[in-house]
């Protein structure tokens, strides 16, 4: 049993960091105040950024399928695992983002994995944000292309590596959208600028910025008015969309080579029918109430301002995902957890997901906090930031 003697000294240092988790088991579903241990918590964690995950239109949805179709979808996309409800949630998708066309896949992870594995062959170079997720960073290592990392954001450095790859068959410039950990946006237009100058892709992956950025939450490219310019667009249905699901926009030949590339597409079962469904209906939806997302940036903006009021470091965010930056993983994880016992949930995040000194509580605002909800956690926030020296 030394495989497990080996796991076990592993666990012992992470408990010696203070990097040890336990995870939470919710009594109930997504929402702002959840059950725990019997108690009502305020979730200031989940990427329910719209409040979709209990909206009616999308359980009627849900229920519906599952009374049409049953609950499994029954093989993977390319057997018999492509419903209607499947192809009428692509052709949805590739309206709302404007592209020629949508493919989707099972959550975002395995959209990266898909997505990055099909377009990327061995006389190709893939050239990453080193914040990018680790979905992207897993896609990568599935392919035989060359690698460049470029520091956060750093378009001189972007400039730098494009002007020493252009013997490559091509250059796809890799970022998200909306950067998970520290809620900062990626400069969209100087990126597609130089991937114009030096003929390369871009490839934005809009998971954290999918129903939160651009009109009606259609997305970076439409927040910064690149429509047309931006080759592969990534989304998740699996945040604010308020389901589980990924997707790929972007021209119709695109979609056709991954159906034929695309190993998740290929090897994995489809979403299910009520997922489908439920995806479908959130789009409509999202179509229909611009003042959803207006009211999502308003709780936003308003949280992000009063915090650094009351003096705490809020890092780069820009967006509804605000970091209360506390350094240390231990000092980290002990504030997440007085939080908790003050009735609210922040989650810790420290190294490897971020860096050793920048340990930090991640907060997301939704659209569904009120503001007596907002006013509870900024006062539990002062109290509790002032007992850690934060504030
Ligand atoms: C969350 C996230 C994903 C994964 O999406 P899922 O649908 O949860 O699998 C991919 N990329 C980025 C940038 C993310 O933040």
């Amino acid at each position: 049993m030394s495989y497990l003697t080996d796991l076990a000294t592993d666990i012992e240092k992470l408990k010696q960091d203070g990097r040890y988790r336990q995870i939470k088991v919710w009594e109930s579903g997504s929402d702002t105040w959840m059950h725990l241990k019997g108690r009502r918590i305020l979730q200031l964690s989940s990427n329910n950024y719209l409040g979709l995950t209990h909206h009616p239109k999308l359980k009627e949805a849900a229920i519906a399928a599952i009374e049409k179709y049953g609950v499994g979808s029954g093989s993977v996309r390319t057997i018999t695992g492509t419903l209607d409800i499947h192809d009428e949630l692509e052709m949805e998708l590739a309206s709302f983002k404007g592209t020629e066309a949508a493919l989707v896949f099972q959550s975002g992870f395995t959209t990266n994995q898909g997505a990055l594995s099909a377009i990327l062959g061995a006389d190709d170079v893939v050239i990453s944000d080193e914040l990018n997720h680790a979905s992207i960073i897993d896609g990568i290592r599935l392919t035989k292309a060359s690698r460049k990392i470029f520091a956060h954001k750093d378009m001189n450095q972007l400039e730098a590596v494009l002007k020493e790859t252009q013997h490559h068959r091509k250059r796809v410039i890799v970022t998200d959208g909306v950067f998970s950990m520290d809620g900062d946006i990626a400069p969209l237009p100087d990126i597609v600028h130089l991937a114009e100058t030096y003929d390369a892709i871009v490839y934005v992956d809009d998971a954290h910025a999918s129903g939160v950025l651009g009109k009606n939450g259609k997305g970076s490219t439409d927040h910064f008015g690149l429509h047309g310019r931006v080759h592969i667009q990534i989304g998740t249905l699996s945040k604010a969309i308020g389901a589980v699901g990924g997707y790929v926009a972007g021209a119709q030949l695109l979609k056709d080579y991954m159906i034929h590339t695309a190993r998740p597409f290929l090897f994995s079962t489809s979403q299910t029918p009520a997922v489908a469904a439920t995806c479908l209906a959130a789009i409509r939806v999202l179509k229909e109430s611009p003042d959803l997302v207006a009211k999502l940036w308003d709780n936003a903006n308003g949280f992000r301002a009063s915090l650094q009021r009351l003096g705490f470091d809020t890092g780069a965010s820009e967006t509804p995902i605000i970091p209360i930056i506390v350094g240390d993983p231990a000092q980290t994880m002990r504030f997440s957890d007085r939080l908790l016992e003050e009735g609210i949930f922040a989650q810790g995040i420290v190294y490897p997901t971020v860096a050793m000194d920048k340990g930090r509580v991640r907060l997301i605002v939704t659209a569904q906090h009120t503001e007596a909800d907002l006013a509870f956690a900024l006062a539990t926030l002062e109290k509790v930031g002032r007992e850690f020296g934060l504030i």
